[in-house]
This record gives structure tokens, sequence and C-alpha cells, in this order.
């Protein structure tokens, strides 16, 4: 590094690695099941006639009609650039640098660590158990804690939070800390959502998408939904136009009758997809599914794991490798993608434990 910017650079960022998204490790590829994408592409309208205009901050026809969806008020809702930027603004809203800590339950979604670094704000890991659930009683055993993230369902290994487990995290953090629920694949889990809690527990927020479900990953909006306090607080961190109106415009009509139906016929049919790959997966020796299959992706444990992902990428086949987050050696994750991606994907496993056994 140039000896400027070395001295300059905020100490606690010298060591910091950014986050390895899908799209920063591979470049290429032709099936991207790397990121827990959607396959669907839709349609939406443009209207350039207000782009010479700043947009509201939060603009109110998106701000009602995610409320309309979540079935909360408008005043529990504040719009973001992704669920990404409802994390780091969490962080930065509730979590003094050097002294706060966020609670993480790995393995789980990278960004709430890689955010808290950013901020150097201490991370303290309470994994999962051995079958991926809570560590209730390593939870709240932590001190100075201002935020515990808890994914559900849980990415990577794709499993649910047991809700009593998530009742006494609330209970016994009432008073001190705020109890994040990552709900980006909620839709693809039936009925699991802890939105309507939100009324009983001031303590809960609770993490939102277009990212995955609506298979609107370019278009950067999430939600963060939570008490009217909270979104205050949260309304003195964010930047002035956080929204930009294209995006706005067009989540709205993700989010009117016709779009919500797509999106429920999507997750339908992405679901069943998913199952038919979970049950290929599991047909195959060399591969053992892990977790449980409650989003959009399958994770997995295979033999000869480096050998068959530079294999799947010589072909242009894009899934991601979760071998080094503890308890998950050897596994793989495959976004559910279309019929003929998943074809493709499941045709070169074959040929690829084939060839070896010829050789
Ligand atoms: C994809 C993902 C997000 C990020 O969503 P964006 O809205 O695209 O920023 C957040 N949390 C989890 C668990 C995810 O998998």
């Amino acid at each position: 590094m140039a000896k400027l910017i070395e001295s300059l650079i905020n100490k606690h960022l010298i060591e910091l690695k950014p986050y390895e998204s899908a799209r920063r490790l591979f470049s290429g590829g032709r099936d991207w099941l790397n990121a827990n994408e959607s396959p669907y592409v839709n349609d939406y309208n443009h209207d350039d006639s207000t782009l010479n205009r700043y947009p509201d901050c939060q603009p109110e026809p998106l701000i009602k009609g995610y409320a309309n969806y979540a079935n909360v008020a408008p005043e529990n809702v504040l719009a973001t650039r992704g669920a990404d930027e409802g994390i780091e603004l969490l962080i930065r809203t509730f979590c003094t640098p050097s002294k706060d800590s966020v609670l993480i339950c790995p393995p789980t979604y990278g960004m709430y660590a890689i955010s808290a670094e950013t901020c150097n704000v201490d991370v303290i890991s309470v994994p999962l158990t051995a079958d991926y659930s809570l560590d209730v009683t390593g939870i709240c055993a932590q001190q100075n804690v201002s935020l515990v993230f808890i994914c559900a369902p849980n990415n990577p290994t794709g499993t649910m939070v047991d809700k009593q487990a998530v009742r006494e995290i609330l209970n016994h953090y009432a008073q001190t800390a705020l109890v994040v629920l990552d709900e980006a694949y909620i839709e693809f889990a039936n009925d699991a959502s802890w939105v309507q809690e939100l009324q009983q527990f001031e303590n809960l927020v609770v993490l939102r998408t277009l990212s995955k479900a609506f298979a609107l990953a370019g278009l950067r909006c999430g939600f963060t939904l939570a008490s009217a306090d909270i979104i205050q607080a949260l309304l003195k961190v964010i930047a002035p136009y956080p929204v930009p109106q294209p995006v706005a415009d067009i989540a709205c009509q993700a989010l009117n009758d016709k779009g919500l139906k797509r999106v429920k016929q999507q997750v339908t049919e992405l679901n069943s997809l998913r199952q038919a790959l979970t049950v290929e997966i599991e047909k195959r020796e060399p591969l053992t599914v892990i977790g449980e299959a409650n989003a959009n992706f399958v994770l997995f444990r295979c033999t000869h794991k480096d050998e068959l992902m530079a294999y799947l990428v010589a072909d242009g086949v894009l899934i991601r490798d979760y071998s080094k987050k503890p308890g998950l050696e050897n596994c793989l994750r495959a976004t559910v993608g279309s019929p003929e991606q998943q074809a493709r994907l499941l045709n070169l496993i074959d040929q690829f434990y084939t060839d070896r056994s010829a050789s």
C-alpha cells in the first residue's frame, strides 16, 4: 500500500478483507448458482420524467406498499439499499465502536461480521449447535452485546430457528440489546415470519429484501421492520436519498397485486425445484445434503471438493464454497436455478465422479 494511505487508513481496517461476494469471486460463468439469486427475469416499466429531482428519503408509495405486504404499519418500515444497508445502519446506530459488540451465530451470513468490523465494533461468535440450532445458553451468557443477529431461514444451512429459543433470547436481552431476525429468505419458508411479534417485543427487528424471492437483486432494495422508535433512530443515520426513484418505482410494481401474485407463483415453482434438486443430490453417493431446505439453495457435503469446484467452474457452473466455515468442511452451496441449470449442474457432477473413478 502507498505510504500515505498506509498511514491514513483507519487502523482497524488494515487486516480487514472485503466480503467475498459471488460477483467478486467469479466474473465469467453461465450458470450463476452462487448468490441465491432468482432465475426469473420479470418486466417493469420505467418513467424518466422526475430524474432531475432528488427522490424522497423514504418514498411513501414504497413504504406503504411494503407495509401492506408485510402486514405492519408504515411507521414500522424503513427502506434501504438492500438488507445489507439495514445491517450496517443498525450497527452504526446502536453500537459504540471499541465498546459494544454484535453477536452472531456461525455458520451464518457473512455481512454481519464484516459490517461490524468496518465500524470497529467487536463480534462475539456463539456457534450454532451440531444440529444447527441456536445455543440459547451461550447466546444469553454474553456481555456488552448491543445487537444479536439471527438469520432465519439461515444462510447457508437453510435451517429455521426454534420459536421458543428466539423468545428466550428476546426476553433475556429485552433491556439491553436488539435482536435482529434476518428474513431474507422468508418467502420460501411458509408462515415462519417474526413480523407479527413486533408488537410484543420492543427489541425485535426484522430484515427483509427484494433480492431473493422477488428476483430483484440488481435493484438493491431491502427493508427494516421495527418499532417506530427504532425506525426513527435509524433515520438519523441513513443517507439523505438512499432509495433512487427508479428503484422505488420498480419496487412498487413488484409489490402491487400483480407483482405479489407472480412472486407467490415463482416461489412455489422454486420450492418444487429445490425439492427436486435435494432428491437428486441425496441420490448421489459422494454427496450428502446438509442442514435443511427452507430457502432457495441446497447445502451439501462432497468428496474431492476442490477438484469438483474447479470442474464446475471450468464449465461455467458457479456454486459457492462454504468449506472454510465452522462445521461445514467440504460443503458447497448451490442456488436453486432453472430446470436447465440444475440439469447441467447434476450432469457435470456425475461426469466428474465418473471420470475420477475411471482414471
Ligand atoms: C442475500 C442476503 C442478504 C442481503 O440482501 P440484499 O438486500 O441484497 O442486501 C441479507 N441477509 C441474508 C441472510 C442474505 O442471504
